[in-house]
Parts: C-alpha cells; structure tokens; sequence
C-alpha cells in the first residue's frame, strides 16, 4: 500500500507521526506492504517550494493508493498568487472527493454525554456553501463594493445524487436508516433539490429508512437523542458543522474520524483543524487521525478492525490523551495504540 503523507500545520505533524508509528504496525502485522511518501505542504510547503500544495504533490497524489492529510493552517493562508491556497480543498476538488464520510461513536472509558451511539455523517463534499470549490475559473466569493461581498452557493442534481447514494451504500451496511439534514424551508431551491435528490436514489434501497430534518432543529435532536440517528446526508457546510458536534458529542474533537472518498481515491484526514492552541505541546489526541487512517486501510479490513479495537482497548485502558480520559501525551498514545495493533 503506496500512501502519500502530507502532514500539515499545527498538530498535524504530531499526529501525523503518531498515526505512521500505527500504520507501521498494521503494515508488519497484516502485511500490507506499506510504503510511505511524505510531501511538505501547508507553511512547511511555502517555505519549501512555495506552494501550500505544489501541483507536483497533486499529480503525486493520483498516483498513490490514498493519502493522509494533517490540517492546516487554512485561514491563514490568503492569497493563491503566492501559493497559498488551501491544500484540503486542492485535493478534494482535484481527484473528486465527493463523499466526507464522518463517524461519530462512543468508546467505553470515560463518562458518556448524551449516551451510547454509533452514526455517520455523510457530507457533500465538492460543493455548496464551500464557494472556493464552486467556479470552473475563479473563486465563488466576490467582493462587489468594499462593503458588499456576495457567497455563491452550488447545488447540483449529480452531486446530490451521488452522496445519496453512497450514503444509502453506507446504511445497507448499517442499521438501515438516512435521515437527510437540510434547510429547505428557506433555501427552497436548493435544498429543495438536494432533498428531491436524495429522496430518488432512496427509493433504489427500499430496506432503508428515510427521513429529513432542518439543519437548525437537528442541532437540538443530535444532543437530546443522537441514537435516532444512523446515517446522516447532508450538503457541505451543514456537514462540516454537525460533524464537529457528533464528534465532541461522543467525547472528543479529537475523535473526529474523516474520510475523504471519490470513485478512484481516498484521503484520510482528521475532522478537526490545525488547533495552534496546543500545537507542538505532545497534548493533541492522535485518534481522529489514526481513525482516519483505519478507514482508509478498508480494503485491508482486518487491519482497520484492528486499528479500531486498539483504539477501544487504549481509551479503556487511560492509555490515550487527556481530552479523552487519559493521561499519556500525543506520541505514547500513536506508541500505546501501536502495540495493541501488532499484539
Ligand atoms: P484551525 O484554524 O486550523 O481550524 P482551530 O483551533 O480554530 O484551528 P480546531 O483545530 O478544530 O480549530 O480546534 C478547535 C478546538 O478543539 C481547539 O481548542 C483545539 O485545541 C481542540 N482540538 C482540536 N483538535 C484536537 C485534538 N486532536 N486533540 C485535542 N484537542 C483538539
């Protein structure tokens, strides 16, 4: 297994290497054959080659047989005449990335929130209110008079039937239910589309379950009740918030699991983002990563069952970071993890 390594900003080259140490393990105990090739991207790439993501990286990435993205510093990065341009959404507009697929479950060994639960944010993922993505040329955000700027949001039947259906793929493998999570009620058009969308591909998996929810209303049903719920489709910005929410719901932003899917490529990368806050302290919980990284060994299933039964047998065990009821640092816990892995 060829893996492109891209570590990022922040945290990201902390969890980055506490991930490898895992996938290290995976790789001798289940052979996978894991070669691995580390790229600089973010302000390692700018002060490299100066780019964020040079096109080289790119071309690297279609070649490979998944990638694993660290965050990075995207709201720094400001003006892609120097380079700078966000290298999450490079790629996934890049090699079509079109499904975000985001579990959230709890893990026994620390206080539970709102309960036990397992589900699944599925989050459109090349569209939207993401404007950066929406514009064969250009960008979707315009400033049209120093005090007016304008957002373009897209929606598209295809993009909306395609994350249905992998949403749908997803539920045969699950409990068997889609709640679709929109705002329909205002943005009538739009989510009206996305919600048609979904509903039509849904009535190729009778054995699924399908309902809707407003986005608004779903942030009290996901706090109150979030074992209503099995997987989730929704558009790109909704997904993005609800799934930090999921996420911290069942212990952790440090959790977040993320995979980014396309027909032909895969990336793993943590849901959260570059938190500068505890960067470079060996505090950051690995397990977003790790999880991450598990997804993306699907192919191997052994493997990523492993890696998430060491992630359970850790955090039962206190042998993972603080935020998740620990007491080890960053690096002991990709170690702590590691050693479950290849025992
Ligand atoms: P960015 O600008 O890259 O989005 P941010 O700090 O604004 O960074 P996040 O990185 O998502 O946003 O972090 C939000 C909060 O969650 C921060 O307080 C951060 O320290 C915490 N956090 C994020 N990821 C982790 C992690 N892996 N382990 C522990 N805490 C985390």
């Amino acid at each position: 297994m060829h893996l492109l390594v891209l570590a990022g900003d922040g945290i990201g080259p902390e969890i980055t290497s506490a991930t490898l140490a895992v996938l290290r393990a995976a790789s001798e105990r289940f052979d996978l054959r894991l070669r691995l090739e580390e790229a600089a991207t973010g302000h390692a790439g700018l002060r490299a080659h100066g780019h964020t993501i040079h096109p080289d990286i790119v071309e690297k990435a279609r070649k490979v047989d998944g990638i694993v993205l660290g965050p990075t510093s995207t709201f720094e990065f400001k003006d892609p005449a120097k380079g700078e341009v966000n290298p999450s959404m490079m790629l996934r507009k890049s090699l079509d990335l079109f499904a975000n697929i985001r579990p959230a479950r709890t893990y026994a060994g620390f206080p539970l929130r709102c309960g036990e639960f397992d589900l699944v944010v599925a989050r459109e993922n090349t569209e939207g209110f993401y404007a950066d993505r929406n514009m064969e040329e250009g960008s979707g955000e315009v400033l049209v008079t120093k005090d007016v700027a304008i957002s373009l949001r897209r929606i598209t039947r295809a993009c909306s039937e395609r994350i249905a259906r992998a949403a749908c793929e997803l539920a045969m493998t699950r409990p068997k239910r889609v709640t679709i999570v929109h705002k329909a009620n205002v943005l009538k058009v739009t989510d009206g589309l996305f919600i048609e969308s979904c509903r039509k591909v849904a009535r190729e998996f009778p054995a699924v379950a399908v309902d809707d929810v407003i986005v608004d209303a779903m942030m009290a049903h996901v706090v109150r009740n979030p074992q209503r719920f099995d997987v989730i489709v929704t558009t790109n910005m909704y997904g993005d918030i609800l799934s930090d929410l999921t996420a911290e719901l069942s212990g952790s932003l440090g959790l977040a699991a993320s995979l980014n899917a396309g027909a032909d490529h895969g990336m793993a990368q943590a849901a959260h983002g570059s938190a500068p806050d505890i960067a470079g302290k060996n505090v950051a919980n690995p397990l977003s990563l790790i999880l991450s990284a598990a997804m993306k060994t699907n192919s191997f299933e052994a493997a990523a069952a492993a890696i998430e039964k060491a992630v359970e047998a850790a955090i039962a065990a206190k042998e993972a970071t603080s935020d998740v009821g620990g007491r080890l640092g960053t690096r002991e816990t990709g170690d702590a993890v590691a050693v479950r892995v290849r025992a």
